[in-house]
């Protein structure tokens, strides 16, 4: 018997998501029944069971070391300018400074000012979600929220941004795990 929670929405369709944690998430419209929750989840047990086996499978990576830490700041520093400048011409936005950090909990950020900040990790991202990154940080200096003005404009520069945004919530738990405690 597989266990899951429910999360009952006003979306219209059912979808089964695994944390990699291995925990078992169903959102599912708000009036469906459990009975043909659980049919779902039994229909897609298959897929489940070998999503489950390859998290299990996975090995416990070492933190990373100093001079990885260092060589990935460094890779940071060189790159990012000039991929910073280039999306922020295709938005029409300015900013201040670009600084490079180890960060345990967040990808980039953007201040009130404009100065953006970027985790030093996203040397080991593939390059949609490094970009997906820093325009996200620079729609920012649109709209200093997540509103839905404000992924327009994420989609308007990078229609392909869902992808993205889906490796970091898959694979970016792992990569930061990997960072040292401060
Ligand atoms: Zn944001």
């Amino acid at each position: 018997m597989i266990e899951y929670a429910v999360v009952r929405s006003r979306r219209k369709t059912i979808a089964i998501q695994i944390s990699p944690a291995g925990n078992i998430t169903v959102r599912c419209p708000a009036r469906m029944s459990q009975r043909e929750i659980r049919q779902f989840v039994e229909s897609k047990a298959g897929w489940i069971t070998a999503h489950l086996n390859r998290i299990a499978q996975e090995p416990v990576l070492p933190p990373f070391s100093e001079s990885q830490l260092q060589e990935m700041v460094q890779w940071a520093k060189d790159t990012l300018p000039e991929r910073v400048d280039f999306w922020a011409a295709k938005a029409g936005v300015t900013y201040r400074r670009i600084t490079v950090r180890r960060q345990h909990t967040r990808w980039g950020s953007c201040s009130s000012k404009g100065s953006l900040s970027f985790n030093c990790l996203l040397a080991l991202v593939p390059e949609e979600v490094l970009d997906y990154v820093i325009v996200h940080e620079l729609c920012h200096r649109k709209q200093m929220n997540h509103s839905p003005a404000f992924w327009s404009e994420v989609a308007r520069l990078l229609p392909e941004y869902p992808q993205a945004k889906a490796w970091l919530k898959e694979k970016g738990v792992s990569l930061i795990s990997r960072l040292p405690e401060p």
